[in-house]
């Protein structure tokens, strides 16, 4: 598996990054156990990076793989203030078991340029956890091109996340070729990206190899975070990005998962507002889903005051 540094961060960290998204509760529910077997798989493969949040609630999947071993850790907290943000960072450090968080990333997947005003505090917390070791790089994760450019003139930031893929799906504030524009800046900066959602939450599976090819070769992404929630995905996966042949056809969850609303919907329209993608719709009353725009995130799901969004 290849490996090179991020930015400047001086973290070497492997091309293909775990998500963790997909194995906790938001998506499959996977037991910790077992997302602790494929994560675990996953670093005998080589890979030697992973990717959470604090909303995955994934931490206790990933904790007893990585105890004790040379992997490079992000994750994320959407917390607004300062307050929230100290206690995301503490959260981390406890659950992961982890003194130190490599990269730690403001959450931000739908919001624009006015996420660094409206979140200061919580910046603010995160500059002075890298300020006293508990943090190693600060950064953010991001649907919006307006941030990615926004990153490339700030000097506090290290790391960006960005989502990418080949038909921009989940893509805010421009086209795919603007995003991948704005990373290429961000990393002439001196930036470390890495890029989420380039098989697009699951939509493009079936177009895996090619899906991949274009977010790796895009120039400034260092690695790309891909969710695994399977054993078979670990090697699959890592096949692929070392250039092996694939041992199989991908098995994992996502494939052929979709977004269900449930009939009980009350049409409250929250989580049309939560969607970073503009999939979600009221129509009649009720929520709907347009599966071509759906990147399968379930960011909407734990805004739905009646429990009636589930990937599945
Ligand atoms: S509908 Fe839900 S799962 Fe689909 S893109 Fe929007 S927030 Fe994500
Ligand atoms: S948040 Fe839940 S109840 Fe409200 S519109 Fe969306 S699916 Fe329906």
């Amino acid at each position: 598996m290849h490996k090179s540094v991020l930015g400047r961060t001086g973290l070497c960290v492997s091309e293909l990054c775990l998500g963790a998204l997909p194995m906790g509760p938001l998506q499959l529910g996977l037991a910790p156990a077992d997302g602790a077997r494929v994560t675990a798989r996953a670093l005998e493969l080589g890979v030697n990076f992973v990717d959470t949040a604090q909303g995955y609630r994934t931490y206790a999947h990933l904790a007893p793989a990585i105890r004790g071993r040379e992997v490079i850790v992000a994750t994320k907290s959407a917390a607004a203030d300062y307050p929230g943000m100290r206690g995301a960072v503490e959260e981390a450090r406890r659950q992961l078991d982890r003194e130190v968080i490599d990269i730690f990333h403001l959450h931000a997947a739908r919001e624009g340029e006015e996420v660094f005003h409206k979140r200061a505090g919580a910046l603010d917390c995160l500059l002075e956890a890298r300020a006293s070791g508990k943090v190693r790089a600060v950064g953010i994760a991001t649907h919006s091109v307006a941030v990615v450019r926004a990153v490339a003139g700030r000097a506090d930031l290290d790391v960006v996340f960005p989502i990418i893929n080949t038909r921009g799906l989940g893509i805010l504030h421009g086209t795919r070729d603007e995003m991948a524009d704005a990373i290429a800046v961000a990393a002439r900066a001196g930036k470390g990206v890495y890029a989420m959602k380039a098989l697009g939450g699951g939509n493009l599976v079936s177009e895996l190899e090619n899906s991949l090819a274009y977010v790796r070769q895009l120039p400034g992404v260092t690695a790309v975070a891909v969710g695994m929630v399977s054993v078979d995905e670990a090697e699959e996966l890592a096949a692929v990005f070392a250039g092996r042949p694939r041992p199989a056809r991908l098995t994992g969850a996502l494939q052929g998962k979709r977004l269900l609303v449930a009939g009980f919907c009350i049409g409250c329209g929250r989580c049309v507002d939560e969607c970073p993608a503009g999939a979600l719709s009221l129509q009649d009353g009720k929520c709907r889903v347009d599966p071509d725009r759906c990147i399968l995130c379930a960011y909407c799901a734990p805004y739905c005051p009646e429990f009636a969004i589930r990937v599945v």
